[in-house]
């Protein structure tokens, strides 16, 4: 399959933080180090502003928690509740309330958002039909068809993150079901088939790379640039064990998160692992210039070898929580992905800004604040989502002089 009208960039190797603006350089000469250095502090700026206003910025929409997928790296699929999930309606009224309180980006995750067909093609209609608001989805592509991949382009969806740990059967053995890849390559095909010459839909291929498959996930990339995709997006595991989970309940709230050990087995990688892939991402970063691809690297940039041994993060302040309205299968809205239970308060009977910042909020984030939560330490959502300027700018310095974390 050809590539469908992408230009190559002087650099692909993306520099982004989460999907806010961040500094792509493009070319290298001293005034676009000079411009991505000032695009990179007045992000750093607004983003401290928004953390202290305590504003929505996105939203992470669980469709459902119902799975289609059996992973070894998420047990979310162990949730098979179906009652009481939230009709397009509901939705629609939560994304009303999202958007007027400040959120413009809307993320439909699951479980399998394919899932629920009656709600996610005429939910991203809806939201798109909003201006200055964008949505993506998050898809395993086990249920996805032509039908289906043709209405969300339709329907203008902005970026589709589909899973992909490896190629063919490597994908297959960490999502723990036969011929799961040719789902997510049809898939492909279909998206870009329906996109045309547009480059919306973005494409990103989403992989996560854990102990199953430290020796194969560089594969990935050539892989989805043959394909035609825009971005290959490197994710590190994330894992939370019992122990932490019991030192993290919150005035009698355990958290649930859906990244927990299967079977007491751990996926984190070993010092061996952590430094093949430390070294095959640093070819991959010379493979992508000679490609149309885009990569996106900074999650595994970002960790020590040390931290990704022992799946330590160094979160030292949520961002997420105080941007990001996290939404469950029933209209809860929730401390956040990894505490279901804590609930803030409910989009079929409060409206938002009665919730948002209300009694329950603050407490989450008071006692996240105080370091009650010990799960912070190891949430591997904050990698890129939680440093602190310090972090951040450190961070920054070392990707700008190629520097490795070890
Ligand atoms: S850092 Fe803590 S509060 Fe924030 S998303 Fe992760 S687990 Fe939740």
């Amino acid at each position: 399959m050809t590539s469908p009208n992408r230009s190559k960039p002087a650099s692909n190797v993306e520099w982004q933080e989460d999907r806010y603006p961040q500094p792509l350089i493009k070319k290298r000469t001293p005034f676009t180090y000079f411009q991505a250095g000032w695009r990179f502090l007045t992000y750093l700026f607004q983003r401290e502003m928004r953390y202290y206003r305590k504003r929505p910025i996105d939203t992470l929409f669980f469709l459902t928690y119902r799975c289609t997928s059996r992973c070894k790296t998420c047990t979310l699929w162990q949730r098979t509740d179906k009652a009481d999930e939230m009709s397009l309606d509901d939705w629609k009224r939560t994304v009303d309330m999202c958007a007027e309180q400040g959120a413009t980006y809307f993320e439909m995750f699951g479980g399998d958002a394919l899932l629920r067909p009656d709600v996610l093609v005429p939910l991203v209609e809806y939201i798109k039909s909003q201006p200055g608001l964008a949505c993506d989805l998050v898809t395993n592509c086990n249920l996805m068809t032509e039908k289906m991949a043709r209405g969300l382009v339709e329907a203008r969806i902005d970026d589709i993150w589909i899973s992909m740990d490896g190629v063919a059967e490597d994908h297959n053995l960490v999502r723990g079901k036969e011929r799961t890849f040719n789902r997510v390559e049809m898939t492909i095909k279909w998206m870009l088939e329906s996109r045309g010459s547009s480059p919306y839909p973005l494409l990103h291929a989403n992989t996560t790379v854990s102990n199953l498959n430290y020796n194969t996930f560089d594969r990935v990339l050539p892989y989805a640039d043959r394909m035609g995709m825009d971005f290959n997006h490197l994710e590190y595991v994330g894992e939370f064990w019992d122990e932490l989970l019991d030192q993290s309940i919150i005035d009698g709230v355990r958290p649930n998160p859906y990244f927990v050990r299967q079977d007491g087995l751990s996926v984190l990688v070993n010092e061996e692992q952590a430094r093949t892939i430390k070294a095959k991402v640093a070819q991959m970063k010379k493979d992508v210039r000679r490609m149309n691809i885009s990569l996106q690297c900074e999650n595994v940039d970002k960790l020590s070898i040390k931290q990704m041994i022992s799946g330590f993060c160094d979160n030292r302040r949520c961002y997420i929580t105080r941007g990001k309205v996290t939404v469950d299968p029933k209209g809860n809205v929730v401390g956040c992905g990894f505490y279901g239970d804590w609930i803030l308060g409910n989009v079929r009977q409060q409206h938002l800004k009665d919730i948002w910042n209300g009694e329950k909020h603050r407490q989450f984030m008071k006692h996240i604040a105080q370091g009650n939560m010990k799960i912070c330490d190891h949430c591997i959502l904050g990698v890129q989502r939680n440093p602190t300027p310090a972090q951040n700018i450190r961070d920054y310095f070392n990707r700008a002089l190629g520097r490795d974390r070890t």
